[in-house]
């Protein structure tokens, strides 16, 4: 009998493997997770955050800071070099690899790296990496993006209610119908890849509420022209403009 080197139970003799099928299990989950889930939100954040320093917190009006900060650029980071090392363990070429190959190469070398002898210690640090991750993308509370300072850029938060917000970055104050119509304009240059659940989802972080069966619907009815659909299944790369205009019309 050995035991399972990350929960400690004892595994079946036969198991060539440092984890349990209970961790295998769970660490393909984490692995997924990561670069299916993780890597592109924070990646999508920091990019439309790039303008945006630390803010203060001052919960009134529509004024909130962001759920996210500056450390989304460190997160982005440790996450990559997980990949980076993982990859590099399947052929020394992939440690060379942007993230997007890295984890390909590693989803499609399940076995390898699921059979690899330092699997435990792999696992524990993902472990790590997935929970900081996860805790920074948990909204703070119900905010949404509201839109962007015309004034100075910054982003504008506050809740679903806020009628006015006040910049974090210049004090200007504005009227939040205005804001978001300027904001669904610029949402034609936002994609995201992933799942319609993963699109309702981000849609949800501007406050605009729609199903994934709604947005599968609409892609069976090929209703989203600027939907692509990528080499995995029932993941697509959508426009956020669009899907944001479908949904005004269905109001
Ligand atoms: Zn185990
Ligand atoms: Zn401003």
């Amino acid at each position: 009998m050995t035991d399972c080197q990350h929960c400690h139970k004892p595994m079946k003799p036969a198991a060539a493997n440092m984890l349990c099928a209970n961790c295998r299990e769970t660490y393909w989950k984490l692995i997924h997770q990561l670069g299916h889930v993780q890597l592109p939100t924070l990646r999508s954040i920091m990019l439309r955050q790039a303008h945006i320093g630390p803010t203060g917190h001052t919960p009134n009006k529509g004024n909130a800071p962001l759920p996210i900060d500056t450390h989304a650029q460190d997160l982005i980071a440790e996450s990559e070099a997980w990949l980076a090392e993982q990859a590099g363990k399947i052929r020394a070429a992939y440690a060379a690899y942007d993230w997007r190959k890295a984890w390909y190469a590693i989803i499609s070398n399940k076995h390898t790296i699921l059979a690899m002898s330092t699997a435990a210690d792999d696992y524990a640090n993902l472990q790590h990496i997935i929970r900081r991750n996860e805790q920074a993308l948990t909204p703070e509370a119900e905010l949404i993006i509201l839109g962007t300072c015309q004034n100075c850029h910054s982003m504008l938060t506050g809740t679903p209610e806020a009628e006015s917000v006040t910049c974090q970055g210049c004090h200007m104050e504005w009227a939040v119908p205005a804001i978001k119509a300027a904001r669904d304009e610029r949402l034609w240059q936002i994609q995201i890849t992933g799942t319609p659940s993963d699109a309702a989802k981000e849609l949800k972080r501007y406050g605009l509420t729609v199903s994934r069966n709604l947005i599968s619907q609409w892609l069976k009815r090929g209703k989203l022209s600027h939907a692509t659909p990528t080499e995995h299944k029932r993941q697509y790369t959508f426009n956020l403009g669009e899907l944001a205009a479908l949904l005004d019309c269905h109001r």
